[in-house]
């Protein structure tokens, strides 16, 4: 017997591209390509994209002109007196997702994993694949 599949899952897309030089590992996607189900028994499904361990998730192969909030690993310590933006989200500060460490079965690398924010729910789009 197997377990039929429901077909709805939802994901946070990437914003496009922009720039110059893409990194080699990604080709300016951002992402690997791996998903990672992190409700798999919600219908529907959340998956989140695993971040791509080059680039850190920006995309470019040199960090030129990123933002700080595109990279997974974001230093944001002292820069309270920057946010001038007060529509943004307090949990995620407008970047719309956190970065999360997880693993995948069977796998002993740790991933860093594109994970929604509760502000983004608006923005999942459903994927059938
Ligand atoms: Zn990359
Ligand atoms: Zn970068
Ligand atoms: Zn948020």
């Amino acid at each position: 017997m197997s377990s039929a599949p429901t077909g709805r899952r939802q994901r946070l897309p990437c914003p496009p591209y922009e720039g110059p030089a893409r990194c080699p590992a990604c080709a300016g996607a951002r992402i690997t390509g791996a998903v990672y189900s992190c409700t798999p028994l919600a219908v529907p499904e959340l998956v989140v994209d695993v971040l791509c361990p080059i680039c850190g998730g920006c995309g470019r192969a040199t960090h030129d002109g990123c933002q700080p909030d595109e990279h997974g690993e974001w230093d944001h310590d002292d820069q309270d007196d920057d946010v001038d933006d007060t529509d943004a989200c307090p949990s995620c500060r407008g970047r719309r997702w956190f970065p999360v460490q997880g693993w995948t079965d069977g796998d002993a690398d740790m991933h860093t994993l594109r994970m929604p924010c509760g502000c983004a729910t608006t923005l999942l789009v459903e994927v059938t694949w």
